[in-house]
């Protein structure tokens, strides 16, 4: 107990303010937690009992079924190579750096994996963040100021959003992947910067930003743009270089932030890749970076470990493509409309919230453990199951999946 806990308690007078307190906010949370059950959007987290692979175990039962719910695209968040070179650098660096990156925090390692990513995305330079939500909270305060403009598609990532929350420039706001809206605020705008900001794909729907569109739009307004590659790194596009190889602009594309917490993977981390300018900039003025500690060394180990693997062959690249393309082919053969294009992310469009939802549990005691998303996750009445194939599925078990969904579909009289 703190010195200053002792004082209010022989005083007498302080723990029972903060009695009063708590258990004013108890009932404050309690009643909107209610509120959350009432309206069906409570979030129950279920507990995975095993490392996160395309097999796994749930609490409470000893059967293993099969994953389509992971952000791991490349299959690679279990991968024993990748596993034993971070127990390696676990040994060799210690736990962690007690430090932010400026004090005492920045180890060999960190400058490696930044060289690596930047290598990867052939840009100049790269600076890591604990999160890719800490690197786009830390962008857009950090480099726009009043006199600017931001333009954001209305559909981006929550992190985006509260990025440029957080930032004084213009915010305008565009319709989802609307050129047209866009080219209008652009025309309109008298920002003296002005930056573009979108997601690469937008993981609801599995749909692209038309990218290469709006790199034209850019030049012609003379704008930046910046692009949350999250749902696309490492895997999207013919080498994984994500959209901007997917839509022919390589290299055009002005901030490319993303995260090591999904396909490459799968532990944590995020980070900005982009002109060196930008980047010495950050590690001066952002605020997650300068003022949270550094990423782990056996973290920094997972994502040194994959960016070799990616640099030397983009063979699980295409694997997760044909994965994909085995699954929407059957998919869409059997009737189910699948959202989305040519991405490892297939929502299976449903539209009714409860029917999204038993159709989940009825695949779960078929072995296969998707996730209902409704409203307001997403649009009320747009209500789907969101299945997302990795590098690490099998061709047997993607069509267990198939042969599951189209039971599924025809007992509830989703397809015929
Ligand atoms: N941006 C997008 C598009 C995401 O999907 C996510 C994660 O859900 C993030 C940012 C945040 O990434 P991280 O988990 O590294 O914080």
């Amino acid at each position: 107990m703190s010195a200053f806990s002792k004082i209010l308690l022989l005083r007498g007078g302080g723990r029972h303010y903060s009695a009063a307190a708590q258990t004013q906010l108890r009932e404050i949370l309690g009643t909107q937690l209610a509120g959350i059950k009432d309206a069906g959007t409570f979030k129950a987290e279920r507990i995975i009992t095993s490392s996160q692979s395309t097999q796994i175990t749930v609490q409470g039962s000893e059967k293993r079924i099969l994953n389509f719910c992971a952000n791991n695209y490349l299959g690679l968040a279990n991968n024993p190579e990748i596993v034993e070179y971070s127990r390696t650098l676990l040994e060799k660096y210690g736990a962690g750096l007690s430090s932010v990156r400026f004090i005492c925090g920045t180890q060999d390692i960190h400058k490696q994996l930044e060289q690596k990513i930047a290598q990867f995305h052939g840009r100049e330079d790269t600076i890591l963040y604990a999160s890719c939500f800490d690197a786009n909270a830390g962008i857009f305060e950090a480099i726009l100021t009043p006199e600017d403009a931001v333009f954001s598609d209305e559909l981006n990532h929550a992190s985006i959003i509260d990025g440029i929350r957080l930032c004084k420039a213009k915010k305008q706001r565009y319709k989802h992947r609307d050129l047209a809206d866009l080219e209008r605020q652009l025309r309109e705008s008298d920002g003296r910067l002005k930056l573009i900001a979108t997601d690469g794909v937008f993981s609801m729907d599995g749909n692209i930003a038309p990218l290469a569109r709006i790199v034209e739009l850019a030049k012609k307004y003379d704008a930046l743009v910046f692009v949350d590659e999250c749902h696309a790194t490492g895997f999207f596009g013919a080498t994984g270089r994500g959209t901007e190889e997917y839509d022919n602009v390589m290299g055009e594309v002005d901030i490319i932030n993303s995260t090591l917490g999904k396909a490459l993977g799968g532990a944590s981390g995020g980070y900005t890749t982009g002109p060196s300018e930008l980047i010495s900039f950050l590690r001066q003025k952002s605020r997650p970076y300068l003022f949270s500690n550094t990423l782990p060394p056996a973290v920094v180990a997972v994502g040194l470990k994959v960016m070799d693997m990616l640099l030397a062959s983009s063979e699980l690249t295409q694997r997760v493509q044909s994965n994909t393309q085995r699954f929407r082919t059957a998919m869409t053969k059997a009737g189910f409309t699948i959202a989305g294009e040519n991405h490892p992310i297939c929502p299976v469009m449903l539209g009714d919230a409860r029917l999204a939802s038993k159709f989940a549990d009825e695949m779960l005691t078929r072995g296969i453990y998707v996730i209902g998303f409704s409203y307001p996750v997403v649009p009320q009445g747009k209500a789907r199951i969101r299945v997302q194939i990795s590098a690490a599925h099998t061709e047997a078990e993607i069509d267990q999946a198939i042969g599951a969904f189209i039971e599924v579909g025809r007992s509830l009289k989703v397809i015929q």
